[in-house]
């Protein structure tokens, strides 16, 4: 492409299209990708980056995998699209017949959504439409714990981090919900009571009137990058059973293997009553999330006034996401990924762990395929994403954190590239 008309885009770019929490008037500069195979991005301008982010915990198997290019044609020329409203396909049956499989026991009815946030928002609906229905209506409320992160729409919203959660101007209409102090005790910390106490304060004195207790399992991703102690999740599981409280969990971001367990509730040896799944589901191809419940619940929702769940997204068990899915997941399963993320896993341990001692590095925390780089101010975004791209390779920090989430596929020789690149930018001050 001609410098002249990558100009033209840019500027077009910059004047009329949104990016994720961004400006519309005053926008961060962003990077034109013209391609993306394996771990890297191809750049308009012929740079190739290396990939650190799997484009948001997403692309697991890298970008232009054939296994999925394969699943993805196959599908789109027997039908792309096609309503669920009184129809159904091999897609969507193939698929939920793997996650019933691949997910904890318990969880036997599924709910196929277009998107993360939209499959909070039905896992929310089933908590109260299960109490509603069961004939508990004013058990309606959510407990949850700070720095928590659950997507971008409004009930979602309502049990983001107060003041982190990106979303503090709307406080006003948000649904107002239950917040207890984030686990403060890391992965791998002793146990120590004194960190579920807030939690419990909280389930002792409004239990009647809590619908369901939703957390992201063991790593908050997006409100902070914290790695939180199994037996946190252990104690919540005993309190939501000891208190009919149901267990919804958030498992978008840490499914398919990320945190060294297929899905991070693995940790616990816990398993939810409602299970949210997204991003890496379909390797990163397509939108397409899924809600998971039990035979309780959905029996509940059943019984009780009108019958229906009352969900229903145009674009529901969308075959070509569904097929890709299927692969997606079949070709992880297919090699030793618990083996790949081990190794990645100490590498970034290695290589992160290195930072340490580098003036204004608060934090080096590692679980899985995710390292994290805690600095004790926040970073200036669009220098240090500059500087990155400069190294040759694709990092999008947020506030305090650099981190890495690479795809599963990444060599030894592109993960050492990505930490080099962080070690040098972090010693740049
Ligand atoms: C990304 C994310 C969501 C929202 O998913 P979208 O697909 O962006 O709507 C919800 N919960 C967690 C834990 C996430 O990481």
């Amino acid at each position: 492409m001609d410098n002249v008309e990558l100009t033209e885009l840019r500027a077009f770019d910059r004047e009329h299209i949104w990016h994720p929490y961004t400006s519309i008037t005053d926008p961060l500069p962003v990077y034109p990708v013209a391609s993306a195979k394996g771990c890297s991005l191809v750049l308009e301008t012929g740079e190739s980056l290396i990939d650190g982010m799997s484009s948001w915990w997403a692309a697991i198997h890298g970008y232009n995998h054939p296994v999925l290019n394969r699943a993805m044609e196959r599908q789109m020329k027997a039908m792309s699209h096609v309503m669920f409203g009184g129809i159904t396909h091999r897609p969507a049956i193939e698929l939920s017949r793997i996650l019933l499989e691949i997910t904890p026991s318990s969880l036997q009815k599924i709910f196929l959504c277009d998107s993360g946030s939209v499959s909070v928002e039905v896992a929310i609906k089933m908590a109260i439409q299960y109490w509603f229905s069961t004939g508990f209506p004013q058990k309606n409320k959510l407990l949850t714990i700070r720095s928590g992160y659950h997507g971008d729409t409004f009930g979602a919203m309502s049990v983001c981090d107060p003041v982190n959660g990106m979303h503090g101007m709307f406080q006003g209409v948000l649904s107002q919900q239950l917040f207890a102090d984030a686990p403060k005790i890391g992965f791998a910390g002793p146990w120590d009571e004194s960190d579920i106490r807030s939690f419990e304060m909280l389930v002792q004195a409004h239990h009647e009137t809590i619908a369901a207790v939703i957390l992201e399992p063991i790593v908050q991703g997006a409100g902070g990058m914290r790695f939180y102690s199994p037996e946190y999740l252990k104690r919540v599981r005993a309190l939501c059973d000891e208190y009919d409280m149901l267990l919804i969990l958030d498992e978008i971001a840490t499914g398919f293997g990320r945190t060294g367990k297929l899905f991070a509730c693995e940790h616990a040896g816990i398993e939810p009553d409602i299970m949210c799944l997204g991003k890496a589901l379909t390797g990163g191809y397509m939108t397409l999330a899924a809600t998971l419940t039990t035979e309780k619940v959905g029996r509940g929702i059943s019984s009780g006034y009108g019958g229906q769940f009352m969900h229903g997204p145009t674009f529901m068990g969308n075959p070509l996401a569904c097929s890709i899915a299927s692969a997606s997941i079949r070709l992880l399963l297919s090699f030793s990924w618990k083996k790949r993320i081990k190794e990645i896993e100490t590498r970034l341990w290695e290589g992160l762990g290195l930072c340490r001692t580098i003036p204004g590095v608060a934090d080096v925390r590692v679980l899985g395929a995710i390292g994290v780089v805690e600095m004790e101010k926040p970073v200036n975004m669009a220098e240090i994403q500059k500087r990155f791209v400069e190294l040759g390779v694709w990092i999008r920090p947020f506030g305090k954190l650099i981190y890495l989430m690479p795809p599963y596929i990444i060599t030894d020789r592109e993960l050492d590239q990505l930490m080099t690149s962080v070690r040098r930018v972090v010693s740049e001050g």
